[in-house]
């Protein structure tokens, strides 16, 4: 049992395990979750609402998740104190229960040295004249600045595979004509590329060394004004991405599965990306995947059953066939970059982030998450639309294998859109819709899992 120093995991749920790579699901599964910043308290209230219905609907009362609070961000400053906005217990609960779901977090993203972490404000000039209460909102929870904890939490547990299924649910207004058609699952590479976090400020003497070694070692020529970027690709992190993408095609029953890469400019990188993915599903599964040529040499065009077709487009081109030709996509694999684009893109044209879930894996652990930001200015008003942790708990309920429960949720999501009692955000865009609030969009989905 893990040795935490402020918290306390529930008495009555049991540890999910893994045996020979597969999940170990017991009946009352213990799931830590973190509530998030901002909106994150009212919308983890009415979605654990949603979930602990699903599942006593879905299994007479047979099976419960006990959920068990972590802690991130403001909540996590407010317990551990110290300016500890990501404490160790929180690493320590993830990795031994290995599933969990979270909020969004408060992330810094200016040049001032402090944040505060109830409105998100950044402030203050120097470490001397430390904010003591916010100027915005008059909080007393000011930290100093760090680095993504969305991030942080991801680089810690090695969480490299990004996960975002993205699909238009009727009803929900949007900026295409069919975006039915659209129905894909984005695997983006999640610990390397430019994301690495190894630049170097342009005149700094860090930058001078590089471009002295790039000049006089490499022979290249730079703007001595430059700021300088890393972009590190790998076989490991490629192969077990592509891997990760292929697995879930196999037991999802998709089609196909797409390196998305821009392997015409960056060769030794984004092209090296679509070689090893290639590599990979020739070494691994060879039995189970064909190539595009191997479809017209072998085929004729015609998928043979049971098989799953490997193809790769240059990420530009990606952007212009996911509009045109939807459905010629199913699973998407891609360096972290790309996807980071690319998930916003799909998410966009079948109406928007309000509804787009997400998952980070590791080998062995998962975090489900919102994909939105914290949307400061609507804390605490019982307003904002819980359907992005709604939907990333849908797929930690297909995680764990309750596929019915998910079922349940997803099928009361679809009634309550078409009829059309939704939050602000869809209702301002859909005529003759009625405004609920985040709880009141939470019973309206239980009413509809009858
Ligand atoms: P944001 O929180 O996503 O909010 C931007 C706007 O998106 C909101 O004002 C609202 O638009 C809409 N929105 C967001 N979530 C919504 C929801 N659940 N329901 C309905 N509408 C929603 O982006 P931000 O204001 O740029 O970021 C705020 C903080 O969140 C920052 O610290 C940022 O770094 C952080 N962030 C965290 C995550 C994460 O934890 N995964 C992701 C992104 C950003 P309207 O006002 O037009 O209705």
């Amino acid at each position: 049992m893990a040795d935490f120093k402020l918290l306390k995991p529930p008495v009555e749920g049991a540890k999910i395990t893994t045996k020979n790579g597969k999940l170990q699901v017991p009946d009352n599964p213990i799931i830590p979750f973190i509530e998030g910043d901002g909106t994150g308290p009212d919308i983890w209230r009415a979605s654990v609402r949603v979930f602990d219905a699903s599942v006593k609907k879905a299994y007479a009362g047979k099976r419960k998740i006990a959920w068990f609070e972590i802690y991130a961000g403001l909540k996590a400053l407010q317990k551990y104190g110290n300016d500890n906005v990501l404490p160790e217990d929180t690493i320590e609960a993830i990795k031994t229960y290995l599933v969990a779901i979270k909020g969004p977090l408060t992330t810094p993203v200016g040049g001032f040295p402090y944040v505060c972490l109830s409105c998100a404000a950044e402030q203050g000039d120097s470490p001397k004249n430390r904010p003591k209460k916010c100027i915005k909102c008059g909080s007393e929870w000011i930290t100093p600045r760090f680095r993504s904890l969305n991030v942080g939490l991801r680089q810690r547990m090695d969480l490299y595979a990004c996960v975002r299924p993205v699909r238009w649910y009727q009803g929900v207004p949007c900026p295409v004509k069919r975006p039915d058609l659209l129905n894909i699952v984005i695997f983006r590479e999640n610990t390397e590329d430019v994301y690495a976090g190894i630049e170097f400020e342009n005149g700094s003497d860090e930058v001078k060394k590089v471009l002295k070694f790039l000049s006089e070692e490499m022979g290249k020529k730079i703007r001595q004004d430059s700021g300088i970027g890393i972009k590190p690709i790998s076989v490991t992190g490629t192969k077990r991405l592509v891997k990760k993408a292929i697995d879930y095609a196999l037991s999802h029953q998709r089609k196909s599965v797409t390196l998305v890469h821009k392997g015409n400019i960056q060769k030794f990188t984004e092209g090296a990306f679509r070689d090893w993915g290639y590599e990979l599903a020739k070494e691994a599964y060879r039995d189970t995947v064909i190539s595009e040529k191997e479809l017209w040499d072998q085929f004729n065009g015609n998928m043979p059953a049971g098989k799953i077709l490997i193809k790769d487009r240059i990420a530009d081109q990606m952007f212009q066939q996911i509009l045109l030709r939807p459905d010629e996509y199913d699973v998407v694999a891609t360096p972290n970059l790309n996807g980071d684009y690319i998930s916003d893109a799909a998410a966009a044209q079948v109406g928007g982030l309000g509804l787009a879930p997400g998952a980070n894996f590791g080998d062995e652990i998962a975090l489900f998450e919102a994909t939105h930001g914290t949307a400061p200015k609507y804390t605490g008003m019982d307003k904002v639309n819980p359907s992005s942790v709604i939907l990333s708990g849908v797929m930690m309920l297909e995680h764990l294998g309750w596929q019915e429960a998910a079922d349940l949720i997803v099928s009361a999501i679809e009634k309550s859109i078409l009829q059309k009692r939704v939050t602000y955000d869809l209702e301002r865009q859909m005529e003759g819709a009625s405004k609920l609030k985040t709880s009141e969009f939470a019973d309206a989905l239980i009413e509809n899992m009858d």
